[in-house]
């Protein structure tokens, strides 16, 4: 194999198996892999720990002024063999996750000054290429040349119940409609924001995973991608 080493874009819909997808590209690829969704939950997590979500209102200055106080990292956890999100250096990988967070990651995430500060990140994080990205505007912002773009899709009620497994797994209880209606509200809060929204990139390529399993859609994205290593 070359080592002509690569971008990997995964971008999508919410629930669609994209970190699942990316986290073992990366894997079979031993390249990096980054679940930029995990970054914007834990600035959530921030806001809704320190005052700045009050009922039904984001405090969008607060947090705006805040925001340098902020620390977003990753660090590779050996044992599992994956990485965990750390906010100002505390793990908050299961915290992340909770149902609070996702209510309200979708309006922190259209914030634009967070959107910028997230976006140099990803963009430092993948500055030597040799990495698997997932998120909502990989290959249209943060890698618009990003060798390889995928965009998945699949069924809502798949989605639904991959995501409620997901939680179970963690020990975090989900009830079929509301976190149906919270991918759903998601997907349209994703997709309707100014700062750069949800779409597919004019040159990726569609992955509608609802028939699918997961080997089979590694299979397709690995082919994928060792045909662009190889050229
Ligand atoms: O991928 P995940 O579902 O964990 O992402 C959580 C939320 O973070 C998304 O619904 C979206 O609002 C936001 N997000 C984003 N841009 C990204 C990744 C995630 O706006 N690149």
């Amino acid at each position: 194999m070359s080592s002509r080493k690569i971008t990997i874009a995964v971008d999508g819909y919410s629930a669609c198996g994209k970190s699942t997808l990316a986290r073992a590209l990366a894997t079979q690829l031993n390249y990096n892999y980054v679940d930029t969704g995990a970054m914007y939950r834990a600035i959530t997590l921030y806001a809704i720990r320190n005052g700045l979500i009050n009922g039904k209102d984001l405090d969008v200055e607060s947090l705006n002024e805040q925001l340098d106080d902020i620390d977003i990292q990753f660090e590779f956890n050996e044992a599992s063999k994956s990485s965990m999100i750390l906010l100002n250096d505390e793990n908050v990988e299961s915290q992340i996750r909770q149902m609070d967070v996702n209510d309200w990651v979708s309006q922190v995430s259209a914030v634009p000054e967070v959107r910028r500060k997230m976006v140099t990140l990803q963009q430092k994080m993948g500055k030597e290429k040799g990495i698997a990205m997932d998120g909502r505007d990989i290959g249209t912002t943060v890698f618009p040349d990003a060798e390889l773009k995928l965009f998945m899709t699949a069924e809502i009620g798949v989605r639904t119940n991959r995501r409620i497994a997901e939680m179970k797994a963690k020990n975090i209880p989900g009830d079929f409609e509301q976190v149906k209606t919270n991918l759903l509200q998601r997907d349209k809060e994703d997709m309707s924001r100014k700062e750069s929204p949800l779409r597919k990139a004019d040159n990726a390529i569609i992955l509608d995973n609802t028939n699918l399993t997961r080997d089979e859609q590694l299979n397709f994205a690995l082919s994928k991608a060792l045909e662009l290593i190889s050229k």
